[in-house]
């Protein structure tokens, strides 16, 4: 199989032009074609000459993904289910609404995590997304927005997987995102979510950058948030929570952090207690996200005066919250409702095995 030429930052890029003896800013060139222009093919670089065309033809793959399925909700919410080299599926959603056109992304091809409430660890997890198949999903959310007329605002790395955990991929997708010659959406537009990897969060407050993280905390104190997310074994909610104050404090960056409102589970008044004296010290918003019921828990959504309550009773105790509007939940696009419909039985590891092996 040839590399797919979205595999290369634009260094490697350039230097892949010298070793074939031509000038370095052919490099650009091509990353014009690809990311602003949205070509799919070498044969469109126009300005390129065609002995280029041909040789980048014989060394590289620049294929759009298979779209499996395309799904529209009523209010215009798009999801892409896409079938990867392998047989390996994906899904990313196009989300515009009234101020942003966001485009949500997956890292990894199904979940090792294991969320009790997530339908994206159902599945198992079968391996890392290369850094191709992270920009290939902004390419064809972007071209889906174009149609409308809306250039992409904004990222999240909200699809299945968990960014963190393939960090190296994410990064380099991540720098020719946010590259003006690239897809050029700025830092501040691009999110991350994880599950709380607490080393990752330590490395990324090394690297100060611009970028938004949101924690997917759901638990209020250790044992709660160790019954709806194993990961809280290894890396346990007061160890997260200094984390974050860490990165706040060396970033100057204000965290998110996502918490599921599960009736009766998540949205109680010990919550709040506890939340709040969590929260001592932390610059950070919460992100109140209605449970989007999927089939294999039994957990039930709050009521919306239930919810409304408990944001109210948040922001009384000082924690500035605000509930995330459910996109998509008619084309199952919503929150947690990704799903790793992978057909490769052969490989996957089911969330159990893998808390033993990874977590
Ligand atoms: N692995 C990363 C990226 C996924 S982001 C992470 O966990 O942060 C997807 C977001 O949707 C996370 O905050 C996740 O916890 C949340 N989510 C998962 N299942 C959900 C559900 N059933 N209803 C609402 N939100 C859900």
């Amino acid at each position: 199989m040839k590399l797919d030429i979205r595999n290369l930052s634009f260094e490697e890029l350039g230097s892949y032009f010298e070793s074939i003896g031509e000038k370095a800013f052919r490099g650009g060139q091509v990353a014009e074609w690809i990311y602003k222009k949205g070509v799919w093919s070498f044969d469109e670089m126009l300005n390129l000459p065609k002995p280029i065309r041909e040789r980048l033809s014989v060394d590289f793959d620049l294929k759009p993904n298979t779209i499996a399925e395309k799904k529209i909700s009523q209010e215009g919410t798009t999801k892409f289910l896409f079938d990867l080299y392998d047989t390996e599926k994906i899904e990313s959603v196009l989300i515009p609404t009234a101020t942003r056109t966001t485009a949500c992304i997956s890292t990894q091809a199904g979940c090792k995590f294991g969320c009790k409430f997530c339908a994206s660890g159902i599945g198992g997890w079968s391996r890392n997304l290369t850094c191709a198949e992270i920009l290939t999903q902004v390419l064809h959310v972007k071209e889906e927005s174009l149609k409308h007329k809306r250039p992409l605002t904004n990222i999240v790395f909200m699809g299945t997987g968990e960014p963190l955990d393939n960090f190296d991929n994410l990064f380099k997708a991540i720098r020719i995102i946010n590259d003006p010659k690239g897809i050029g959406i700025g830092a501040r537009h691009i999110t991350i979510s994880t599950v709380g990897l607490v080393p990752k969060i330590k490395e990324l407050a090394k690297q100060n950058l611009q970028i938004e993280l949101a924690i997917s905390l759901h638990g209020f104190d250790n044992d709660s948030r160790n019954v709806l997310m194993p990961v809280n074994r290894k890396y346990p909610f007061d160890e997260l929570i200094d984390a974050c104050r860490e990165y706040g404090k060396a970033t100057k960056r204000q965290i998110t952090f996502e918490y599921i409102m599960i009736k009766d589970v998540t949205c109680t008044d010990k919550a709040i207690v506890s939340l709040k004296k969590a929260f001592r010290g932390i610059i950070c918003k919460m992100n109140l996200i209605p449970y989007n019921p999927v089939s294999e828990f039994g957990h039930k959504t709050p009521s919306r005066e239930e919810m409304l309550s408990f944001k109210n009773r948040l922001e009384e105790f000082g924690v500035h919250a605000t509930i995330r509007t459910p996109r998509g939940k008619d084309v199952n696009a919503a929150c947690g409702q990704l799903r790793h419909s992978a057909m490769s039985e052969k490989n996957k590891m089911t969330p159990n095995e893998i808390q033993s092996d990874v977590i």
